[in-house]
């Protein structure tokens, strides 16, 4: 099924995103993290591409078994900086035969400074618009409720636009730790007329080092409540883990009574810590129902 049906038909969508691992792993070690993850039953599940240095090979062949073999919506991402066409081409070829719907279409990190790469795309809404042209896979895209941190929030938005305009059919956002962020951008967006899903991505942290990393790389903040819950509980990892998902718990369910169309957890392959998000948002979720 297309996603972009899934959010039409239900509210809220709630999708996992997951990432395969590292080529110094068999493929087979996510395996039994995706057994797990079904259980849960999510409306779908998205597998990063090259993110965090995994491998990129592996997307397609994760995506599928999710959707063949466990009968779940798969959701493949694909960066295209420094990508030539043709590897394109192969890899919606690959998404085809696999009978996968629904992909992420993603610029990509810019290589680092020195590093040159050569390829035919220098944003993701030339390809948006190269999938949409050639296949019927139904397209999300990433948007950044703080604003991406190469672009102003103005020109981002237009941006933003432009890329909806060619066709992108789901939005899933960047993580944030105040949903203020969210419902602002979201407004904004309305303004202009974008009026597709806009998804709310959500990572329970659950390790001190986790944050600092992940907010230098995407820029989102912290905001003081959830820093004085970091530093409080820094030494102690159980603690950390608890507060970590209550603090991501707090969010969805202030989400979710906003009304978002979707809630997408990043689940950073832990299955104890989704699943205890899960548990706790059973109730709430489940009493919103079908979309009338
Ligand atoms: P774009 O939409 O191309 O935007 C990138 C920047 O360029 C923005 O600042 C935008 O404002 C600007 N811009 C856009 N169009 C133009 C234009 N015409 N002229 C000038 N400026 C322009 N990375 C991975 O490597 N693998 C993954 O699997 C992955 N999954 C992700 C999933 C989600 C939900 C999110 C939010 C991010 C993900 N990323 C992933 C990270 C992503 O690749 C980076 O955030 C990247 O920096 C931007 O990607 P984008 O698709 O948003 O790019």
């Amino acid at each position: 099924m297309k996603i972009k049906n899934l959010y039409k038909k239900k509210s809220p969508v709630i999708s996992f995103e997951i990432f395969p691992p590292n080529e110094k792993y068999p493929i087979e070690s996510v395996f039994e993290t995706i057994d797990e993850l079904v259980k849960l039953k999510p409306d779908f599940i998205s597998v990063t591409y090259g993110a965090g240095g995994t491998s990129r090979g592996r997307t397609v062949e994760i995506a599928s078994r999710i959707k063949n073999i466990h009968g779940i919506e798969a959701l493949a991402h694909l960066t295209c900086i420094g990508t030539k066409e043709s590897e394109i081409d192969n890899i919606l070829e690959e998404l085809k035969k696999e009978n996968i719907e629904n992909v992420l279409a993603l610029r990509g990190d810019l290589p680092k400074e020195g590093e040159i790469i050569e390829g035919d795309f220098k944003y993701a809404s030339k390809l948006v618009e190269k999938i949409k042209k050639e296949s019927a896979l139904c397209v999300g895209g990433a948007f950044y409720p703080e604003g991406h941190l190469e672009t102003n929030d103005l020109l981002d938005l237009f941006y933003l636009r432009e890329k909806v305009k060619k066709g992108t059919d789901f939005l899933i956002s960047q993580i944030f730790f105040d949903n203020n962020h969210f419902y602002s951008f979201k407004e904004k967006c309305e303004k202009l007329g974008i009026n597709i899903p806009l998804i709310a991505g959500i990572i329970p942290v659950t390790n001190a080092n986790q944050i600092k990393r992940i907010t230098e790389l995407c820029g989102s903040t912290v905001p003081l409540k959830f820093q004085k819950i970091l530093e409080r509980y820094a030494n102690n990892p159980e603690a950390l883990k608890e507060a970590g998902i209550a603090y991501a718990v707090e969010q969805i369910i202030d989400l979710l009574s906003s009304g978002v169309s979707g809630i997408h957890i990043y689940t950073m392959n832990k299955v104890d810590v989704t699943k205890e998000i899960m548990r706790r948002i059973e109730k709430v979720k489940d009493c919103l129902g079908e979309v009338g």
